[in-house]
């Protein structure tokens, strides 16, 4: 069966068509600029043919489907002939609060409660929605699956997942954290157990998911006990954009000083803060580290920030579950910045935690592999694994639809 992957957002929609005969990407898409009233762009490739698409207005999520469908069923630079190959379609969906501890069938009920989480996720749910209602208008016939960021965090006890505000605020509104990325900490949580040929059972693992957004979860029994991030992704670490954890105290500050809105310091929380922020030059970890290494000052302490909080949470959650067994690397910098994950794992003997150096330096760069980085004598072992959010998707859709 051939599943489509759709991660939708206000104004784009990325896709990946996967065969899950030998669970392959055949093709790969983006519609972006949707509803913005400029002219929007198309890019697709299947292998080595390429289809892209300027200048063409998007109205809206309705329009964007359809020239998905369209390039995936190009004559010539398409991946299928006709529509009815699409066995399922699997959307990335942010926040499933607490009613979605795993994925579902969409139907009425999924959307409605989808659409009472759009307080807890207001950018992305009604994004999420339109992309689910655009694919079921322009595809009535396929049966449509749900997948939460949120869902593998919904293991951790209260004790984790509480802030200390009055209760009734949890009660009220549901003020609790609830964690993101889960989808790739749960694909690389299983993925490095099957990799190395053990069962989750009685392992303690801490995944670190260091991309543009980044966030650790400390993950027991194959079960998440803590994450990084909160009520939203803005909390945790330091990652491209967003602060990560600050006093809270310090929205109220910038807010009166600079008179700014509390929505106002929040977008700048999330926006132009982060690397982005510290270093004044870039969110991208390559820019940043470039810099650093010629001892641009602000570059460096951005660089140091990082690390440092990431070195903080490894030994928080060491501590909360009573020792750890493997460390895992993994997105777009945890995969590919093996002199990041160096300085993150150097000093870290008392942990029981050595790296090796040559086995770490093969992993860089665009040439991430699955692999152990730690020494044969380290009590952890610490490994990379490359995340793959939509073959997690693809594998739940197959799942779900097949019952
Ligand atoms: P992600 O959000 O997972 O796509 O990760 C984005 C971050 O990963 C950026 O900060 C990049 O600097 C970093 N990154 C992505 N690809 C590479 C690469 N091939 N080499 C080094 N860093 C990379």
């Amino acid at each position: 069966m051939k599943i489509l992957i759709v991660n939708a957002g206000s104004s784009s929609l990325k896709y990946q068509l996967i065969d899950m005969d030998g669970e392959k990407m055949i093709a790969k898409g983006l519609v972006e600029r949707i509803g913005t009233g400029k002219p929007g762009h198309q890019k697709q490739s299947v292998g080595g043919k390429v289809i892209d698409i300027d200048g063409v207005m998007i109205d809206d999520h309705v329009q964007a489907t359809q020239m998905m469908l369209k390039a995936l069923q190009d004559p010539e630079k398409g991946a299928i002939r006709s529509m009815v190959e699409i066995g399922a379609v699997g959307h990335r969906v942010l926040h499933g609060g607490t009613k979605f501890s795993a994925s579902v069938v969409v139907n009425e009920k999924v959307k409605d409660a989808i659409r009472e989480c759009i307080p807890l996720g207001p950018l992305h749910n009604p994004a999420n929605l339109m992309g689910i209602e655009a694919c079921e208008k322009v595809m009535p016939d396929t049966p449509q699956v749900a997948v939460f960021d949120t869902a593998f965090h919904q293991t951790m006890p209260p004790k984790a997942f509480m802030y200390g505000v009055p209760k009734k605020y949890y009660e009220q509104y549901g003020v609790r954290k609830y964690g993101f990325h889960g989808t790739s900490h749960r694909y690389v949580s299983k993925r490095v157990c099957e990799f190395l040929g053990i069962s989750p059972l009685g392992q303690r693992i801490i995944i670190c998911h260091l991309g543009n957004g980044s966030s650790l979860s400390a993950v027991v029994d194959g079960k998440c006990v803590d994450t990084s991030m909160g009520l939203t992704p803005l909390d945790g670490l330091l990652m491209g954009t967003r602060c990560g954890t600050v006093d809270p105290a310090v929205v109220q500050f910038i807010a009166n000083n600079e008179n700014m809105t509390v929505d106002e310091v929040l977008s700048m929380m999330n926006k132009q803060s982060g690397l982005l922020g510290i270093s004044g030059l870039s969110n991208d970890m390559r820019d940043v580290d470039a810099a650093a290494d010629k001892y641009h000052g602000d570059a460096m302490l951005a660089r140091d920030m990082l690390v440092y909080g990431i070195k903080k949470y490894i030994g928080s959650y060491a501590a909360a579950m009573g020792g750890v067994d493997m460390i895992v690397f993994t997105a777009g910098i945890g995969e590919n910045n093996g002199p990041l994950r160096e300085r993150i794992m150097s000093d870290m003997e008392w942990l029981g935690a050595k790296i090796d150096h040559a086995r770490n330096m093969e992993c860089v760069d665009g040439h991430a592999t699955e692999c152990v980085i730690s020494t044969d004598d380290s009590k952890v072992k610490v490994l990379v694994i490359p995340t793959n959010e939509e073959i997690m998707i693809a594998r739940d859709t197959l799942e779900l639809v097949s019952k």
